[in-house]
C-alpha cells in the first residue's frame, strides 16, 4: 500500500489492514511486532469459535493455572534428556500413573512412550506388535514377509496409515446391519499365524461405543488353545482411555485382561490438556523389542529414544503432569461425571425433539449420536447447517462405515466447558431449527463444508 495511510497514523503498522497478506513470495521486510500478531489475528478469526466446537474430542478449555504451567515452558525442548532431566523423570512418572490408572500389572520403571497424539502412539505399538510377532516367527524358522493386523471399519484412518506406511495387511473388518462395533463373531476368520494383534477401539470416533474386548479376548484365547498362535491385543482407548476409568471403574477393558498387551491414550482428548499429548502403555517391559529402542551419545549423556519424532514442547506433558496432581481419581471422576450427565440431558432433549432419534448403546463416551428419522423432511447435513447458520455451532454430520453407510448420524460431543448452560440453548436451538427446517424447507445454496469425525 501506499504509505499515505501509515504516513497519516505516523506508523507502517496499518499497512495489514488496507494491503492483502503476503501468502506466497517470502516477505522482503519485517513490520512491528504487534501489525504481525494482528494480521495473525485477522486469519483465526475465519476459523471456527473453538468453545462452540462441538465436534472435537480434543480439549478446548484449560483452567489459569493449567495456562501458566504451559506458557513458562513453552522454550523447553522435551527431547533434552540430559539438559531436562527432571521433565524426563515427569514423563515416566505420568506412564506409572497411567499404567497403574489401566490397572497394569507389577512395577514396570517406563511402561511405553510419550507421544505426540494417539496417532503416533498407535504407529510405535503397533509396530512393536510387528517386531513381536516377526521375532517370533524367525526363531520358529518360518516365513515372516505377511504379517497381518485385524481391527473394524470402526476405527480410526491412524490403523489404515500405519498398515500402509509399515507394509501390514490391513485386515478391516465391515461392520454388520445395524452394529456399530466388532465383536468376536466379526474377528473369527480372520486370524491366522501371520496376525500381528487384533485392535479394539474403546470409545468410537463413529459413536462413541466401544468393541467387545473382553468377548475379543476370550475368542483369542481358545484360537490359540485350538491353533497355538498367541496373538496379542491392542487397545485404542484414545477418547476412551482417560473416560472409562472414571465413568465405569467396573468396565474391563484395560490390563484386567491378560491378552491385552498395549494401549494408545490422548493426553489432548480426555486426559484434558490442549493438543499435542498422547500416550502409549505396555502391559510389561516385555512387549517393547529392544531393537526399537535407539541409544546414542547426544550432548554428552547416553540416551534411549523411542519414538518418531525428535524434537518437541514439554508444556503438554508438564500440564498432563499438573492435571494429575491436581485432579486425581477424584477430580478426573467427578469432571468425566459432569459432563456425562450433561450429555444425558442433551440425549433426553434430543429424544423429545421431533424428527430426531438417539443412536448408540452400552458404554458410551460423553457425546450424544443423534440421527433423524426416516420420515423427516430434511437431512442431518440440513440440520447441522441450520444449526451453524443460528449459533455458529459446529456439529459434524457423517455417514457410518462401511456394512452401516446409508445412515447419517450428527455427533454432538460434551465436553467440561460445554456447560448446561450451553447444553440447553443448544437443545431450543436444535427444535427451532427443525420447527424452521419443517415449515420452510432446507435453505438454498452450498451446503456448509463436510466436518470429519476423526478428531
Ligand atoms: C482421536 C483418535 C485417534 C487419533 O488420535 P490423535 O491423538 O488425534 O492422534 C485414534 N483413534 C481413535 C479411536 C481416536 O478417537
Amino acid at each position: 500500500m501506499a504509505a499515505k495511510e501509515s504516513e497519516a497514523f505516523g506508523m507502517r503498522g496499518l499497512d495489514f489492514i488496507t494491503s492483502p497478506p503476503e501468502d506466497r513470495l517470502f516477505p522482503a521486510s519485517g513490520i512491528p511486532p504487534r501489525a504481525a500478531a494482528n494480521a495473525v489475528r485477522a486469519e483465526v478469526v475465519l476459523d471456527h469459535d473453538p468453545d462452540r466446537n462441538l465436534a472435537t474430542f480434543v480439549t478446548t478449555w484449560m483452567e489459569p493455572e493449567a495456562r501458566e504451567v504451559i506458557m513458562e515452558n513453552l522454550h523447553r525442548n522435551y527431547i533434552d534428556h540430559a539438559e531436562y532431566p527432571q521433565t524426563a523423570e515427569v514423563e515416566k512418572r505420568c506412564l506409572r500413573m497411567i499404567h497403574n490408572l489401566f490397572n497394569g500389572p507389577g512395577e514396570p520403571v517406563a511402561p511405553g512412550a510419550r507421544c505426540a497424539g494417539s496417532s503416533e502412539a498407535v504407529m510405535l505399538g503397533a509396530l512393536a506388535m510387528k517386531w513381536r510377532w516377526r521375532a517370533a516367527r524367525e526363531k520358529a524358522g518360518k516365513d515372516t514377509t505377511k504379517p497381518n493386523l485385524v481391527y473394524g471399519k470402526d476405527a480410526h484412518v491412524v490403523w489404515d496409515k500405519f498398515c500402509r506406511y509399515f507394509d501390514v495387511e490391513p485386515r478391516a473388518i465391515d461392520l454388520p446391519e445395524g452394529k456399530f462395533v466388532i465383536g468376536p463373531d466379526e474377528v473369527e476368520g480372520q486370524v491366522d499365524e501371520n496376525t500381528i494383534g487384533v485392535v479394539a477401539i474403546v470409545g468410537t470416533t463413529f459413536t462413541g461405543e466401544c468393541d467387545d474386548v473382553e468377548g475379543i479376548a476370550k475368542f483369542l484365547d481358545q484360537y490359540e488353545e485350538k491353533e497355538g498362535h498367541d496373538v496379542p491385543m491392542h487397545i485404542d482407548g484414545a477418547s476412551g482411555g482417560f473416560v472409562f476409568p472414571f465413568s465405569s471403574p467396573d468396565f474391563a477393558w484395560d490390563f484386567r485382561i491378560e491378552r491385552v498387551k498395549s494401549i494408545n491414550a490422548s493426553g489432548h482428548k480426555f486426559g484434558m490438556t490442549y493438543p499435542g499429548l498422547g500416550w502409549l502403555i505396555f502391559r510389561d517391559d516385555d512387549q517393547l523389542p529392544e531393537d526399537l529402542v535407539f541409544y546414542e551419545d547426544y550432548l554428552g549423556q547416553r540416551d534411549a529414544t523411542f519414538t518418531l519424532n525428535f524434537s518437541t514442547g514439554s508444556s503438554m506433558l508438564l500440564a498432563q503432569y499438573f492435571l494429575f496432581l491436581r485432579l486425581g481419581r477424584e477430580g478426573y471422576t467427578a469432571m468425566i461425571g459432569a459432563m456425562d450427565k450433561n450429555a444425558e440431558v442433551l440425549r433426553q432433549k434430543v429424544r423429545n425433539a421431533e424428527f430426531l432419534e438417539i443412536a448408540g448403546s452400552g458404554e458410551m463416551l460423553p457425546l450424544v449420536i443423534a440421527k433423524v428419522t426416516d420420515d423427516s423432511p430434511f437431512t442431518g447435513a440440513d440440520l447441522v447447517g441450520e444449526l451453524a447458520r443460528r449459533r455458529a455451532w459446529v456439529v459434524p454430520a457423517y455417514h457410518l462405515p462401511p456394512g452401516n453407510d446409508s445412515i447419517e448420524v450428527m455427533r454432538i460431543l460434551v465436553k467440561i466447558n460445554q456447560t448446561r448452560e450451553l447444553v440447553d440453548k443448544l437443545a431450543s436451538d436444535i427444535d427451532d431449527s427443525i420447527a424452521h427446517l419443517t415449515e420452510h424447507g432446507p435453505a438454498p445454496g452450498p451446503k456448509r463444508p463436510h466436518t470429519g469425525h476423526g478428531y
